[in-house]
């Protein structure tokens, strides 16, 4: 077998710039500070294990990280609830997009973590007396994921709180089930100010090594999970991270990895790296345009697919 790639070598901004000119896809209109986004932003980032940040332009460039929260929020109830968070919430893939009103039918239990109704429940299932604690305990753990402390868009916290009406559904409908113990606007709430978490690239890969690496933080060298969460959550990333295209994602890409709104990719390469990549305009499956060409070029360039030989 020849041996992987070096990712040292690796000319991120060739690939950026091999991108630039790709268009299609639209940018997320559903609320204001989304829609302003730039779709010309275009960054990609690796962490590797050594703790090495490699990157292209603008991978220090601001965005709210979205839906690519909810693999630290299913990370951070499984450690909070000692794994009673797996029988709270399905793992099957639902080939429904990300705010599909349905749950699991028998159960009424969300499908999956990675869809909006089992992020608004895993995060209900971290710790705290309230809303405002259990906000404060996910801003904990998302800062040592990413090894530094994050700051939240107010205003995107807001307005997703206020806009998010099939979330509030959700959470109402999970109530009615009894599978939500906490009010469903406080559940909104948690969730959307989780969302509003600003990142960057070089964060987002830093957060997908450190799943990547069994629960290591290769930049801080701190112990953020044990290696079997870290596990259980890469799994889930693979077969529903990123909704009801994870199918065509896994076999062309072939990294779990978790797509959201703002144009957001992190990606987990078990024992390998992780990615961050950004790029505001979506495709119709919630998953970022460019986004995809480049974790399709750093999946072929550097042997990450997980089933090639
Ligand atoms: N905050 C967004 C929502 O709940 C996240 C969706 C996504 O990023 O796919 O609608």
């Amino acid at each position: 077998m020849t041996p992987a790639p070096d990712p040292r070598r690796y000319d991120l901004d060739a690939l950026r710039e091999s991108l630039r000119d790709a268009r299609g896809g639209e940018v997320d209109d559903s609320i204001p500070e989304l829609a302003r986004a730039d779709p010309d932003l275009c960054a990609i980032a690796l962490a590797l294990p050594d703790g090495s940040v490699l990157h292209s332009a603008e991978a220090d460039v601001a965005f709210s990280i979205q839906s690519a929260v909810k693999p630290f929020l299913f990370a951070l109830a499984l450690l909070d609830t000692g794994g009673e968070a797996l029988d709270r919430v399905g793992i099957e893939p639902t080939g429904e997009s990300f705010d599909a009103i349905t749950l699991e039918s028998g159960t009424g239990r969300p499908p999956n973590p990675m869809v909006n109704a089992g992020a608004l429940l895993t995060a209900s299932l971290v710790d705290g007396g309230g809303p405002d604690e259990r906000s404060t305990r996910i801003a904990r753990g998302l800062a040592a994921f990413a090894g530094r402390e994050l700051d939240v868009d107010e205003d995107v916290a807001h307005n997703e709180h206020l806009l998010g009406d099939r979330n509030h559904a959700l959470a109402h409908l999970m109530r009615a089930e009894d599978t939500l113990t906490v009010s469903a606007d406080d559940a909104v709430a948690v969730y959307a100010r989780a969302c509003a978490t600003l990142v960057d690239a070089r964060t987002l890969a830093v957060m997908g090594a450190t799943l990547a690496l069994g629960g290591v933080n290769p930049c801080t060298g701190a112990r953020v999970l044990p290696e079997r969460v870290a596990r259980d959550v890469v799994s889930v990333m693979a077969t529903c991270g990123v909704y009801d295209g994870s199918g065509r994602w896994m076999r062309a890409v072939g990294i779990p990895a978790k797509s959201s709104v703002s144009g957001a990719l992190v990606l987990s390469a078990a024992g390998r790296l992780g990615a961050g990549v950004v790029s505001p305009p979506l495709d119709d499956q919630g998953t970022s345009v460019r986004g995809r060409l480049a974790s399709e070029a750093l999946s072929n360039d550097l042997g990450l697919h997980s089933f090639a030989v």
